[in-house]
C-alpha cells in the first residue's frame, strides 16, 4: 500500500528515543521530512543527523522542554524557520510517575499537566498556522492505556493521560472543519529503554535477570503475552498518519495486546 506520504513534514516531540524516535524512522522510511525536540539536544541532534544520513530526508534536531510554553514557542519558530509549513503533529513526549495522591506535591501535578496536557494544547495551536497552509493535516496525540485503565502507582499519569484523550476528541471537533484529522494512540506495554533501565534498577541483587523481570510483567497483564516493540506501536502512528487512514477522526486506538480488559 503506497501510504502518499511523500515529501509531508511531520513535528515529532520526544523524537529522540523509544515510541518517538520508532515514529521518526518510520516515517522517514515513507519520505517524510522531520522536526523533531527533547530536552538532551546532543542526542536528538543526532538522532536527526543519523535520520537524515539513513534515509535522506530532510530532518532538525532541537532541544525543547514541552512543558515549558517559552521553549515550545521556540520549537515552533524553529519549524517556521526550516520549512514554513507542517503538515503532522505527533504530541508524543511523556513518561510515567510514581507517588500516592495524598503524598504528591501540587508542583508534581502541574508539571505533568504541562507536560501530557498543555504541550498538547500549546503545540496544536502554535502549528495551526503551518498546518493551514497545507490545506490540512494530522494530529496524533500518544496517551496509554493507562487513560482508562489506571496502573495504582502512578495516579498522576493516569489522571493526565485520561486529560489527554478528552482533549483529543474535543481538538477533533474542533479541527476537522480545517481538514486535520486528530486522533488519540493507547499503547499498552512497549519495551522501550526506559522500561530496560527500570526493570535494571529493580532486579540489582535480586535473583531474577531483567529480561525475566519484563518478562513477567508482560505475562501478567497482556494477554498476548509479551512488550511490544517501538516499531510495533510506530508502524500504527504511520498509517494513521497517511490519507488511507482519511475517515478515522476523533478516536481512541489501543496498541497493547489485548491488555485492556473491557470493551471500549
Ligand atoms: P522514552 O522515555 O523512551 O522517550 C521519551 C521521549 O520524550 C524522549 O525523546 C525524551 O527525551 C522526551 N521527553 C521526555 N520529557 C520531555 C520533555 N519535558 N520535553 C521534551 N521531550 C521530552 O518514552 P517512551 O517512548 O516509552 O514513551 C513515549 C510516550 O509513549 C509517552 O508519552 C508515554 O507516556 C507513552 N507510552 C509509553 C508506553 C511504554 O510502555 N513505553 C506505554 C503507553 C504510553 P529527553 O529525555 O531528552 O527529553
Amino acid at each position: 500500500m503506497d501510504l502518499e506520504l511523500k515529501e509531508k513534514i511531520a513535528v515529532i516531540t520526544g523524537g529522540s528515543v523509544g515510541i518517538g524516535l520508532a515514529v521518526a524512522e518510520g516515517l522517514a522510511q515513507e519520505g517524510v521530512h522531520l522536526a523533531l525536540c527533547a530536552r538532551d539536544e546532543a542526542r536528538v541532534v543526532a538522532q536527526a543527523a543519523a535520520i537524515r544520513e539513513k534515509y535522506g530526508v530532510r530532518a532538525i534536531g532541537v532541544s525543547a522542554d514541552v512543558s515549558k510554553a517559552e521553549d515550545i514557542d521556540r520549537f515552533v519558530a524553529a519549524i517556521d524557520a526550516e520549512y514554513g509549513a507542517a503538515d503532522i503533529l505527533i504530541n508524543n513526549a511523556g513518561t510515567g510517575s510514581e507517588e500516592t495522591i495524598l503524598n504528591a506535591s501540587d508542583e508534581r501535578w502541574q508539571y505533568y499537566w504541562d507536560l501530557h496536557v498543555m504541550a498538547a494544547v500549546r503545540l496544536a495551536r502554535g502549528l495551526f498556522p503551518l498546518i493551514q497552509k497545507r490545506g490540512g493535516g494530522v494530529i496524533l496525540n500518544n496517551g496509554s492505556i493507562c487513560a482508562t485503565q489506571p496502573l495504582g502507582y502512578e495516579p498522576i499519569y493516569n489522571t493526565t493521560k485520561a486529560a489527554l484523550a478528552m482533549f483529543s476528541k474535543c481538538l477533533a471537533n474542533e479541527m476537522i472543519q480545517y481538514n486535520i484529522r486528530v486522533n488519540l494512540v493507547n499503547p499498552g506495554l512497549v519495551q522501550t529503554p526506559d522500561w530496560e533501565k527500570t526493570a535494571k534498577l529493580l532486579t540489582r541483587d535480586k535473583d531474577i535477570t531483567w529480561e525475566q523481570y519484563l518478562d513477567k510483567i508482560a505475562k501478567d497483564n497482556a494477554p498476548i503475552g509479551r512488550f511490544a516493540t517501538a516499531e510495533e506501536v510506530a508502524n500504527f502512528f504511520v498509517f494513521l498518519c497517511s490519507p488511507r487512514a482519511s475517515y478515522s477522526v476523533g478516536s481512541s486506538y489501543y496498541v497493547d495486546g489485548g491488555w485492556l480488559k473491557v470493551v471500549n
